[in-house]
């Protein structure tokens, strides 16, 4: 199954821009027993932790992120870009290869008794999932860990997660 699945990630070449080769998950979230499998392998990872909110990191980080929070009967939380979220938000920014991010969460997202899990489809520089860690500290809540359908490791982006945090990363690139 583990094959099926990584066979079900297509590598589009030079998208958005040139010399990146883009991991689109839509040939998996299309197949049934596929996405089935994705979900309920990502929530064994996690299941019995006390997880009360999954984290997910816009935009394909809310589709299997809200499957998972199911999974797990947490809550989901929607991170977003700058601008995006309609209440009051907390920011924070992190750098790209050129220039500076920001996501937000909205202010009243999670409290200090929650144990949030992270959640992004792919794990590239990890500058968002790091940056969304911050976030979720400075909100007072505990990063129970890390969760990535695909983690391109040549990019070592799991080297930014702080240090005892654990990761889990379904296939690696
Ligand atoms: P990161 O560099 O880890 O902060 O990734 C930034 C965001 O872009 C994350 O939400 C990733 O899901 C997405 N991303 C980065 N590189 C790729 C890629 N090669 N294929 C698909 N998504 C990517």
């Amino acid at each position: 199954m583990h094959d099926k699945l990584a066979a079900a990630i297509r590598t589009v070449p030079d998208f958005p821009e040139p010399g990146i080769q883009f991991k689109d998950i839509t040939p998996l979230l299309a197949d049934a027993t596929l996405l089935r499998f994705a979900v309920d392998a990502l929530a064994a990872e996690w299941k019995g932790q006390g997880i009360t909110k999954v984290l997910g990191i816009e935009s394909r980080g809310f589709i299997l992120g809200a499957m998972l929070a199911d999974e797990l009967n947490a809550g989901f939380v929607p991170i977003r870009k700058e601008g995006k979220l309609p209440f009051t938000t907390i920011k924070e920014s992190y750098d790209l290869e050129y220039g500076q991010d920001i996501i937000e969460m909205h202010i009243d997202a999670v409290s200090a008794t929650d144990r949030v899990l992270i959640h992004d489809d792919v794990i590239a520089t990890g500058g968002t999932a790091a940056a969304t860690h911050r976030l979720t500290e400075f909100a007072g809540a505990s990063v129970v860990g890390f969760s990535f359908l695909i983690e391109l490791s040549f990019l070592n982006g799991c080297d930014r997660l702080p240090d005892g945090t654990p990761i889990h990363a379904l296939m690696s690139f």
